[in-house]
């Protein structure tokens, strides 16, 4: 059976409160796969918005929150005011964070140590690019990531994990299930020797990288994926058939 299976939906950058509102009115109103929790992540600025619109059954994530509770850091928000909004998840390590914004391995961990001490549950994001894929470096880099976190994060019970080959997010070119399979088995590999078998059975893998509802129902039969995370198909109607590609 495995753990829950987890879709989410990450907006990045993109919606303005009529098409959010459109967009959340119109998930209100579908049937999910009862055994698929689902959360969706707005910008900041309209988390608000969404959290009181949603259904309860629909979890609301940031895209980023800080380590830090409060304090002299312009431009940021903390994992305290997600909390103050009834915002459940964040979304931390994002390739986008990672390349765009100079996180660091280390930087990434910090913040996922801090909302999980801050009550906050966090979708924490790993993958390698493609140079890395094309030298071999896959196992290497998602080690390197693993072992950041891990070196911050005890319990684990709060963290979904998601691999996303940075070569497939937004390109339209997915990896094959057995690509993403191959990962997954060997990221709960990892978490068994280095972590715990309860945290290695336990886990979320969830897989992100141009998922849509033509791909998601055969990603979705691999042992080892527990869900997605899914970019641009999640601000279209298809976004429904992801969540429901198991029934
Ligand atoms: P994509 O993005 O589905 O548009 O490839 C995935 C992600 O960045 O989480």
């Amino acid at each position: 059976m495995g753990p829950r299976f987890f879709v989410g939906g990450n907006f990045k950058m993109n919606g303005t409160q009529a098409f959010l509102k459109n967009l959340i009115d119109n998930l209100n109103t579908k049937q999910f796969d009862k055994d698929v929790e689902v959360v969706i992540a707005p910008p900041s600025l309209y988390l608000d918005q969404c959290r009181k619109q949603a259904n309860k059954e629909i979890g609301v994530a940031a895209q980023n929150a800080f380590n830090a509770s409060s304090g002299a850091y312009t431009g940021e928000i903390s994992p305290e005011q997600l909390k103050d909004l009834g915002i459940e998840w964040v979304i931390l390590g994002h390739s986008e964070r990672r390349e765009i914004f100079k996180e660091s391995d280390e930087f990434v961990a910090l913040k996922v140590a801090f909302a999980l001490k801050s009550s906050i549950k966090v979708i924490a994001c790993i993958g390698e690019k493609l140079e890395e894929r094309e030298s071999g470096k896959t196992f290497e880099v998602v080690t390197r990531q693993l072992q950041a976190i891990a070196k911050e994060v005890n319990d684990w019970t709060n963290v979904v994990i998601a691999y996303e080959p940075v070569w497939a997010i937004g390109t339209g070119k997915v990896a094959t299930p057995q690509q993403a399979q191959e990962v997954h088995e060997y990221i709960r590999k990892w978490l068994k020797e280095n972590v715990s078998e309860a945290t290695a059975e336990n886990t979320r893998i969830i897989y992100g990288g141009s998922v849509n509802a033509s791909n998601s129902a055969e990603l979705a039969k691999q042992q080892d994926i527990n869900g997605f995370l899914v970019g641009g198909a999640s601000l279209k109607p298809e976004f429904v058939n992801i969540v429901n590609a198991r029934i």
